[in-house]
């Protein structure tokens, strides 16, 4: 059975407890100055490497990559923030995809058809974390309880469901998008698609000798323990064979939205930035019910948006409300107001004017099917980072 978020779930193994999450927004610029992008590039590929676990506050807005950006660099000279700004560039690099593809992304194939698929339906393997490789039975166990994994766990977990079990990308990027607290509709599907091979020109596989090196464990003789030769024709192993259907029951917090007149500042939990200000408007956090109904989010995902919330509420939106239903009832119920809200692909249908998200990289003048290609254009255009 899958473990279910308790009061007291046992300590993550290889990443962050849920309770860090729920942090003040003081506490987490202070985190901002504590990123050491010096350390980041040799050990970020180690599950226990100095990465950020920033990805949960971008995803809902909290911050922006430009901050972060703009953070290390007053820090370190421009040269040791590469490898980091590097990383922030794939998050614009999918969400700008996603402004230009639309909806297409969180169900088409982008560049190629998914090679070899065999099955929507996720291994029970993946389901219970019993695949019997042990580190990434922890990182499941961490995800499960928690709702964090590290990236390089991703990468193994997506090999295993799409590469091994041959599994169509779709049903397990819902998956794994309901359990994360940074579940994000562009990163997590183009990050599933390009593991696939249906986003960039190769599968990406890795065996146990790579799990050993990067997780600091070892297990000789797992299934996985064979050369990358092998590993290209493995055939399914009996702990991924059998399939399990996905239940991701879903309970969005929030009374039905109300009707406003006036000035109403519209957020999405995307956009829970406390810096985004309207000094005389309500500020509501809508949730949408359709879109959620087809992208669920675990509870602990929704406590970690409600703790946000309340945030913001504690940064002087007293009165900001979180509120749901469906698009149409959300246009009916602000017809009368003066709304504005920040540009994001999901909220496309919302009512309002749109302000710009906050981007490290200006958008490239064209369509850019690779990141290479993408982070070349950008790079000629520049970024609006401030330099030390
Ligand atoms: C199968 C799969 C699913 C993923 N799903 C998501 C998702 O739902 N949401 C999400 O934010 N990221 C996703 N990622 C990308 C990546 O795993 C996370 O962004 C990263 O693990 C976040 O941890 P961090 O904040 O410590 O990253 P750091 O290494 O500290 O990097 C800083 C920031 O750079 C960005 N970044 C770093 N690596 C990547 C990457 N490979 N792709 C895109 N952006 C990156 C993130 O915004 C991250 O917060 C996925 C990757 C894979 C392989």
């Amino acid at each position: 059975m899958q473990d279910t978020a308790t009061d007291s779930p046992p300590a993550p193994t290889f990443s962050r407890p849920l309770e860090w999450f729920l942090c003040s927004y003081d506490e987490l610029l202070d985190r901002l100055d504590a990123i050491n992008a010096t350390l980041y590039p040799s050990t970020r590929n180690h599950l226990d490497g100095h990465v950020t676990w920033l990805s949960p506050f971008l995803t809902h807005g909290i911050i922006s990559t430009r901050q972060v950006a703009d953070a290390v660099l007053a820090r370190h000279s421009a040269k040791q923030c590469t490898k980091l700004i590097y990383e922030l560039a794939w998050r614009e690099f999918f969400h700008r995809t996603w402004q230009d593809r639309g909806a297409a992304v969180l169900t088409d194939d982008l560049r190629a058809e998914q090679p070899g698929v065999v099955s929507s339906e996720l291994p029970s393997g993946l389901l219970n974390a019993t695949t019997g490789i042990e580190v990434i039975d922890d990182c499941l166990h961490d995800l499960f309880n928690h709702g964090t994994m590290h990236n390089h766990a991703r990468m193994w977990v997506a090999s295993l469901a799409t590469n091994i079990a041959h599994t169509d990308w779709r049903e397990p990027a819902r998956w794994l998008h309901y359990h994360l607290l940074d579940g994000d509709l562009a990163s997590n599907t183009l990050s599933w698609q390009w593991v696939a091979g249906a986003f960039s020109h190769k599968r990406y596989l890795a065996n146990q000798e790579n799990i050993d090196k990067y997780s600091g464990r070892s297990q000789p003789g797992s299934w996985l323990d064979v050369t990358y030769e092998a590993l290209e024709t493995l055939p399914t192993p009996p702990e991924l064979r059998e399939r399990g259907s996905l239940e991701l029951p879903s309970n969005p917090p929030g009374n039905t939205i109300q009707a406003r007149a006036g000035a109403v500042a519209l957020r999405s939990i995307w956009n829970l930035d406390p810096a985004w200000r309207r000094e005389d408007a309500n500020h509501v956090v809508f949730v949408d019910t359709e879109l959620h109904e087809r992208w669920p989010m675990s509870p602990n995902r929704w406590r970690f948006v409600e703790h946000w919330v309340q945030e913001l509420g504690k940064l002087g939106r007293k009165d900001i409300a979180l509120e749901q239903g469906t698009v149409a009832e959300l246009k009916t119920a602000l017809s009368g107001a003066e709304v504005v809200r920040r540009e994001y692909p999901a909220t496309n249908a919302w009512p309002g004017d749109v302000d710009e998200r906050e981007w490290l990289f200006t958008a490239p003048d064209e369509r850019c099917d690779s990141f290479s290609r993408f982070f070349k254009k950008v790079r000629q255009i520049g970024s609006g980072a401030r330099r030390r």
